[in-house]
């Protein structure tokens, strides 16, 4: 340890990125600050390893940092000045509707409405002003609901249609398979079903996200940009110690504030018999949603698309229509595995080389499966890739498999399979993790709670962090930030 134990005013338990964003905020206040995390690396979901063959670098979790393109936390930084270079696929995401036909997402609001037949028009009425908008409109969506705005139109454009189920607003706004598939699989990232009331907003986030900063992946892998923040923190005079698991807040050193990038369940065995009876009865009351079961590939070429468009995406969503879509996510929910998934693959090396010896590619998919699953879903996956890419299987060199079990092994957040930090329904984004003016507080002196637990929820976008420590700087230490 660099600092001694009593210079420090805060301890952030937990690396993720929204750990390692609450640790910048209250170093950058000047505060003395050290982060423990339990594994060997630091980054949480934000992390790199060989785990295929030797010289094939994946991202065992996020890959994709649109969220963090449209967070001011990561705004507030110089990426390229720490060393972070993005970059951006030809087109941010596709969707394949059938075996050879597929819709694309493109960075421009007409371009992709070009593609969209009937429903150009309907797509650049929908998508367009929420595009137009998406600076003033990303920090309040970005923050704890409901929240006043000053952006009230802006506001008044977006908040009606998210709080709709993407299967009723993308049957409303559209005629045609590909333009509702297309959002229907935006909207099904979040994991609840499409017929629940507020599953359209992240569909919505994503695809604004996609026409205002794209969906970049970095250069190397995501353990770069975790590096970078870990550097950030050091150059503030702070410090994040790995191999150190926490077993309980009795455990760490005194410090006026300590900072949870942790979930619920877990808060609750930290804290032990210190957290009051009814705010652990609020909390045990939580929901965890469905896990993901997720394969890495290192590949001898890149994935044969029967459709060359598909080549051109970062990310492709496979699963067919809207109706299709539904069902899968409908049948997770029901603690079943759907007979059609929906799938989420990102083919990395399209856009970064690097990641691979020259000639080969990487690749990652995955599938929602029920909460607490160890099935492996890698046959249900490689069939739905082989429909539209007929040989993938062929070109596997080494393949690796996380199940949703696997996933809580490898990171206690991910609490059973669930890599949202907890379920998004409407209920739960309102109440994260559960109804308070200030979500980030506990009733625990001095404790906070910053992880995907809290708002925003889910991604990359270090704000649950940073709007924690900014809470704990105004209570704890008087210091408006
Ligand atoms: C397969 C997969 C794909 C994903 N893809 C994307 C994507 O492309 N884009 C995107 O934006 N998001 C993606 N995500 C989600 C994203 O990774 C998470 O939302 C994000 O990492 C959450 O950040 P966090 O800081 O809240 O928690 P985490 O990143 O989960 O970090 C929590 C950290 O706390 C540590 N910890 C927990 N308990 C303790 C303890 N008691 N003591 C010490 N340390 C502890 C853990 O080891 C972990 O390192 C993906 C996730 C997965 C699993």
């Amino acid at each position: 340890m660099t600092i001694p134990d009593h210079a420090l005013d805060a301890v952030v338990v937990g690396s993720g990125p929204n750990g390692l964003a609450a640790a910048i905020t209250l170093a950058r206040a000047g505060l003395g600050v050290r982060v423990y995390e339990g594994a060997p690396t630091a980054g949480g979901g934000l992390r790199s390893a060989e785990l295929t063959l030797p010289g094939f670098v994946h991202d065992p979790c996020a890959t994709v940092v649109a969220t963090a393109l449209v967070s001011p936390f990561f705004g507030s930084l110089n990426l390229p000045g720490l060393g972070v270079e993005l970059v951006h696929p030809d087109v941010p995401a596709a969707h394949v509707l059938t075996s050879d036909r597929a819709v694309i997402l493109h960075r421009s609001v007409d371009e992709t409405a070009s593609g969209l037949g009937r429903d150009g028009a309907a797509w650049r009425r929908l998508v367009g002003p929420l595009a137009r908008d998406a600076k003033r409109l990303m920090p309040w969506i970005l923050g704890p609901v409901p929240r006043p705005t000053r952006h009230l139109v802006a506001a008044a454009r977006f908040g009606p249609v998210a709080l709709l189920p993407m299967a009723a607003l993308a049957r409303l706004a559209f005629r045609e398979q590909p333009a509702r598939a297309l959002l229907g699989a935006l909207a099904a990232h979040a994991m609840v079903p499409l017929e629940s009331p507020g599953s359209a907003a992240y569909g919505l986030v994503l695809a604004t996200a996609a026409h205002t900063v794209g969906w970049p992946v970095v250069r190397g892998g995501s353990q770069r940009l975790a590096d970078a923040l870990v550097a950030e923190i050091r150059r503030l005079g702070g410090e994040v110690v790995t191999d150190a698991p926490v077993a309980g807040l009795a455990d760490l050193p005194p410090a006026r504030a300590v900072l949870l990038d942790v979930t619920p369940r877990q808060l609750v065995a930290l804290a032990g018999d210190r957290a009051p009876a009814p705010y652990i009865r609020r909390l045990e009351l939580f929901r965890y949603g469905p896990g993901v079961c997720k394969v890495d590939w290192a590949l001898d070429g890149p994935v044969p698309w029967r459709n060359p468009d598909l080549a051109r995406a970062g990310t492709v969503h496979l699963g067919g229509e809207l109706a299709h879509l539904a069902a899968a996510e409908r049948a997770v929910a029901a603690s079943r595995l759907p007979s059609r998934p929906f799938v989420i693959l990102v083919q990395a090396t399209a856009m970064d080389p690097t990641r691979a010896p020259a000639g080969r590619h990487t690749a990652w998919a995955y599938t929602h499966v029920p909460h607490g699953s160890d099935v492996d879903a890698t046959d249900l996956i490689e069939g739905e890739i082989e429909r539209a890419a007929p040989g993938f299987r062929d070109r596997v060199l080494a393949r690796h498999v996380r199940t949703a079990v696997g996933h809580e092994a490898y990171n206690p957040n991910y609490v059973g399979g669930d890599i949202g930090g907890g379920l998004a329904t409407l209920s739960q984004v309102i109440a994260r993790p559960t109804l308070a003016l200030d979500p980030y507080r506990t009733p625990l002196r001095g404790v906070y709670l910053c992880s995907s637990s809290t708002p925003p929820g889910g991604g990359v976008h270090g704000m649950a962090g940073h709007r924690a420590a900014i809470s704990a700087l105004r209570r704890e230490f008087g210091i408006h930030a």
